[in-house]
């Protein structure tokens, strides 16, 4: 089934009141200077993200006069600028001279190239139409507000910090770059670590994990530095739950805190080391149950499932009802708009106000070249999340990949540009762990991006390279996949399913970012055949080596022991067909570094004071994920710390 979200979807004729002048004005024109169309309806694909965009334009002799989008499989919330906002601007200036929205930019081609399409059905000249520039928008006029706190980001953290700062009574104002809420939020898998006693009842303990477990008890707490004495609790805890003998699986906040320190632990190639700042940890491990009960009261549902997101380390990842990470953005704005919070779109944040060393605001300019000036009586939260979309900056300050090409393809959206750490920097904000940037290792090798492929939790994936080899501990950290990822032929890999780890897809099955699995595998993101010798004949790999790998993978899966990787966490074995290969390249997905907070969201200067009326949240903040970043740990942090931000702001003197 596709989505038919958008299906009737019209964008009507938009110069009305001007059709009497607008014969010429408001068409394409023939030679004479007049339109020239075949009146009727047509219809035409474009291709999205995620195979066909349908569409159908209504052409008077003279006009285009309606625009409707059907059926198409683009991410609901993600598309909704381009599959609206184009339509209507080719409506409106009569052209297709339109520009694409930023990070809806396939959606935005495929509505345009079906359009020309159309067009050209009609007897149309497409290309005067691509030359003819629409009526030009009078730059808007100067606008001044005021609030008790500005939120400058409408991603996950800007929304969380928003509806907090609202729910404590503060008036709001949130400005957003983009045409859209949702940042790379929206865009990310959407899943968060929490410990959660209640929904990780029904997981139970693995002779592996046990093994885990014990090998903390042998750990040195002098090894680990201010976060000795979690790890002296941990401890404590670990003894206790093998005296009592439960086969139910063990969790706590000091764990995930551990987790987070030994993930985020890491360093550079100048040899400087960093870990996470304990106070942050802490911080974000006993905050994340919490916002998911938060989150819950304004209306998201989470799963009762737990799983392992990768790179997680534990199996503590909850998902919600929602597709990727459209749950939290719907939730959180709905919410906003009811508690009065203002949003103003396609208003770009350019720099803070500071009048005696704090924080009193923000000067901005909208798409239409408006200025506008926010004055902010308690305080400015930054939350315009990382600079993964900023080539140049990646270059300026990674400090741990040997090499970063410009030409690095990522998971983000075109807008995580650093915005926020350059405007926090220029107003004396500290920046901490800037040269720590996460690659994700399975992406697509083209596009960069997380979704467009079939696997299932940490634990059941397998990864092989192009000779059907497998090269790494699928279950370890983010930063040591990539790196093993990286030195494979090509830096390409595959990830390997049955049928049951690929989640039963079935003829029409959506995978959970919502791709429509028969375009996956038409186009080749996804590989699919009865027997794992029909996989490897497709993928060109040696005959034998793919069967033979997987034959030794199932047989380390029995013996709850991988000698090769040491991985120590299984799925079930790989014997149900088909089998599903899915390929995968690193791409920049998330930087560590930004701003540096205290656990109230207070952004620090450089001698760790906080800057009044200035707080911050979120993917532009640095110190939580030091080094390398959990998976599953962001959005905890965005909820946790956009939720602080947002009350610490409004509590404000
Ligand atoms: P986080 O996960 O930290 O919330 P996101 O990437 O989800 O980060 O959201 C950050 C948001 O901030 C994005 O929607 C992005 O468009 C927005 N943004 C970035 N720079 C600016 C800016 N200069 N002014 C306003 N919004 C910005």
């Amino acid at each position: 089934m596709k989505n038919n979200a958008f299906r009737g979807l019209i964008v009507g004729l938009a110069c009305v009141g001007i059709a009497a002048a607008a014969l010429v004005g408001c068409g394409t024109t023939d030679s004479a200077g007049t339109a020239a169309y075949t009146p009727g309806t047509y219809t035409a694909v474009g291709q999205g993200n995620f195979g066909d965009v349908e569409v159908s334009v209504t052409f008077s002799a003279t006009k285009i006069v309606s625009i409707t989008v059907g059926e198409h499989g683009e991410t609901p919330g993600l598309s909704d600028p381009a599959l609206e906002g184009i339509p209507a601007a080719i409506v409106k200036g009569q052209t297709l001279a339109v520009d694409t929205v930023s990070g809806a930019t396939h959606s935005s081609e495929a509505v345009l190239s079906a359009v020309a399409d159309c067009v050209k059905q009609a007897g149309g000249d497409v290309e005067a139409l691509k030359a003819k520039k629409g009526a030009k928008a009078a730059k808007g006029a100067r606008i001044e507000k005021s609030a008790d706190v500005v939120i400058v980001g409408g991603g996950g953290a800007g929304l969380a910090a928003a509806v907090s700062a609202a729910q404590s009574g503060a008036k709001v104002v949130l400005i957003e770059k983009a045409a859209a809420l949702g940042g790379n939020t929206i865009r990310s898998g959407g899943v968060q670590n929490a410990v959660d006693p209640a929904r990780q009842k029904a997981v139970k303990m693995t002779a592996p994990l046990i093994g885990d477990l014990k090998s903390i008890l042998d750990a040195k707490e002098a090894d680990f530095g201010e976060f000795a004495p979690v790890v002296a609790t941990l401890k404590g805890q670990i003894r206790d739950y093998l005296a009592s003998g439960s086969d139910v699986l063990f969790d706590s906040v000091e764990l995930h805190m551990y987790h987070s320190y030994i993930g985020g632990k890491r360093v550079d190639l100048k040899g400087q080391e960093i870990h996470g700042e304990l106070a942050l940890v802490r911080t974000l491990a006993e905050g994340s149950p919490k916002a998911i009960e938060w989150l819950e009261s304004l209306g998201l549902k989470f799963n009762d499932g737990i799983g392992t997101v990768l790179g997680a380390l534990w199996p503590r990842t909850h998902s919600n009802t929602k597709p990727v990470g459209t749950g939290y953005v719907t939730v959180l704005s709905e919410t906003a708009a009811k508690l009065g919070v203002e949003i103003m779109l396609e208003t770009k944040a350019e720099e803070l106000l500071v009048e005696k060393g704090r924080v009193v605001g923000v000067k901005a300019t909208k798409a239409d070249g408006a200025p506008v000036v926010l004055r902010a009586s308690k305080g400015v939260v930054m939350a315009t999340g990382g600079f993964g979309a900023n080539p140049e900056m990646r270059a300026k300050y990674n400090t741990y990949w040997p090499s970063m090409p410009l030409s690095m393809p990522t998971t983000n959206t075109a807008d995580a540009t650093g915005d926020g750490i350059v405007m926090g920097e220029k107003a004396g904000a500290k920046l901490v762990g800037m040269g720590f940037i996460q690659l994700m290792p399975s992406s697509h090798p083209v596009s960069g991006a997380l979704s467009g492929g079939l696997w299932g939790s940490a634990e059941t994936q397998v990864f092989v390279n192009k000779q059907g080899k497998r090269f790494v501990n699928e279950y370890a950290e983010r930063d040591v996949l990539a790196s093993a990822a990286l030195k494979q032929t090509d830096g390409i890999f595959y990830i390997i399913c049955d049928q049951d780890s690929a989640g039963n897809p079935q003829p029409g099955s959506k995978n959970g970012w919502g791709d429509d699995v028969d375009t996956l595998i038409r186009n080749h993101d996804v590989y699919k055949a009865d027997t794992l010798a029909g996989l490897e004949e497709q993928l060109g790999m040696p005959a034998g080596s793919l069967q033979a790998e997987i034959a030794k993978y199932n047989g380390y899966i029995a013996s709850g022991t991988d000698p090769d990787f040491g991985k120590r966490n299984f799925g079930a074995p790989l014997v149900k067909p088909p089998f599903y290969a899915t390929i995968r390249s690193p791409s920049v997905h998330h930087t560590m570094g930004g701003l540096a907070i205290d656990a109230s969201a207070r952004v620090l200067d450089a001698s760790g004071k906080a800057i009044p009326g200035f707080y911050a949240a979120g993917e532009v903040t640095g110190g939580i994920h030091a080094g390398n970043r959990l998976g599953g740990n962001a959005i905890a942090d965005i909820m946790v710390f956009g939720r602080i931000a947002g009350a610490s702001a409004a509590s404000s003197k």
